[in-house]
């Protein structure tokens, strides 16, 4: 868990980081993509992206179909990357939704979550024939009508098993009281959620998504057993394979402390065959919606420090990168610590000189601050940082506090020696933003 551990060390391993993230920074230096009107800019790294995927597919049996989860990060070229490489995708918006049939993904490769689908948004679903994941009984009134002549694609409930809260409250969606899906173990919903799939052969599927990064696996591997233990019976009493496949939901941690990737999607596979040998029998299909864990570790934020200054007797370098694309790390930044590493301005990475320092953002609120007392070489103006870690929830999540636009983001790749830039997005223009804010 990264919450509290965090290590606040500048030494020979963020230096290595540091050096293998160099020729992307000195690349984007020299071709002019960090400017004083452009001066924080995303990247995703291209190859990254498909190895991650690789190594998801590998680690599942075929009968797994892995969506990912369009908030993590909606960026059309990443969802066509993802789609080219064999996943599919899970939506919770009518937005979403659009954004993931622009890149290519049709109706059967689509899931819903919305937990507040209104009538229209689910008249798309189906007309589109994605799956549909009813979040509770006033829903699914609204779904026996829609479907009254039948559905070829497949509905289910979103289940609470009500397993409890991992160590983040906010990512946390299977405890007592979550505002997701229908609580499991409340008086009387277990058999009511049965009655309902036993009247409605269109009802094919189950959901839970027991929660996000801070959910140890054995809180997750609970809820999962919960449902397919729900399928079981369903089934049994329908008298036949009523559900076909059971939607486990995503929330793979991430390792934001270092460069490593653990746990890995393999390790994750091992334990749940330990601790939920049904999803690996074949008896149902299993859908997956993992989201940070495909993309965090592929993406990056590379930031102007515009000012050094000293405060009380700490040194405080003021980049260009605060809430307006990190307000994550800005708002609750004991859960969400960064890593950064530090380059001059012409992309060389700086080793010397460790200090601590804070790394404050652009932003007009004291709390904007990307990395607070940390362990750098001391950053001057017209330097550089690099935040890393930050593929997912941090593109798709701009904040417009001070009418600071959303960046420009590029995915990269090395072709024949050379680093390839591709702009996936541009920069967003002030009148875009004055539309915006009206
Ligand atoms: C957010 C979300 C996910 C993805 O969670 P990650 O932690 O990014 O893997 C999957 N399913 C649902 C329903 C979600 O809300």
């Amino acid at each position: 868990m990264s919450e509290m551990t965090f290590q606040n060390g500048y030494g020979d391993r963020e230096i290595a980081v540091a050096a293998a993230n160099a020729p992307l920074v000195k690349t984007a230096i020299a071709k002019g993509l960090l400017t004083e009107e452009k001066p924080v800019v995303g990247f995703i790294d291209i190859a990254g992206v498909r190895q991650t995927v690789a190594s998801l597919k590998q680690a599942f049996p075929d009968h797994f179909e892995h969506h990912f989860a369009v908030k993590a990060n909606g960026m059309s070229s990443v969802l066509k990357l993802l789609r080219e490489n064999g996943m599919r995708a899970e939506t919770a918006s009518p937005g979403e939704l659009k954004q993931a049939l622009g890149a290519g993904f049709t109706g059967s490769e689509i899931v819903f979550d919305e937990p507040a689908k209104t009538l229209h948004a689910m008249k798309e679903v189906v007309a589109i024939g994605a799956t549909l994941h009813v979040d509770n009984f006033e829903e699914m009134a609204r779904v026996k009508e829609l479907l009254a002549d039948g559905y070829d694609g497949e509905v289910g409930y979103r289940i609470n098993p009500q397993v409890g809260s991992g160590k983040i409250k906010a990512m946390s969606t299977a405890g007592q009281h979550s505002k997701f899906g229908v609580p499991l173990e409340d008086e009387g919903n277990r058999e009511r959620i049965i009655q309902d799939y036993l009247a409605n052969p269109w009802m094919r599927t189950v959901h839970t998504h027991v929660g996000s990064q801070g959910c140890p696996f054995e809180l997750i591997a609970e809820g999962i057993n919960k449902i397919i233990a729900l399928a079981k019976e369903v089934n049994e009493r329908a008298g036949e394979q009523r559900i076909v496949s059971v939607d486990m939901g995503g929330g793979l941690r991430v390792n934001f402390e270092t460069e490593e990737i653990t746990p890995t999607f393999a390790d994750y596979a091992e334990f749940l065959k330990e601790n939920v040998p049904d999803l690996f029998t074949g008896e149902f299909r299993v859908k997956t919606e993992f989201g940070r864990a495909v993309m965090a570790k592929n993406g990056a934020i590379l930031a102007r420090i515009e000012y050094a200054k000293n405060s009380g007797g700490r040194h405080i370098a003021t980049s260009h990168a605060g809430a307006q694309i990190a307000a994550r790390t800005i708002f609750m930044p004991e859960s969400w610590p960064l890593r950064l590493s530090a380059f001059d301005a012409d992309g060389n990475h700086k080793t010397s000189d460790v200090i601590e320092q804070d790394v404050a953002g652009p932003c007009c609120f004291a709390g904007d601050v990307i990395a607070h007392q940390r362990q750098l070489p001391k950053l001057n103006s017209g330097d550089c940082v690099v935040i890393h870690d930050t593929g997912a929830y941090y593109f798709s999540n701009p904040f417009f506090y001070n009418s600071l636009p959303a960046s420009a983001v590029y995915g990269y790749e090395e072709k024949d020696g050379t680093l390839e830039l591709e702009e996936y997005r541009a920069q967003q223009t002030l009148e875009s933003m004055m539309a915006l804010i009206g």
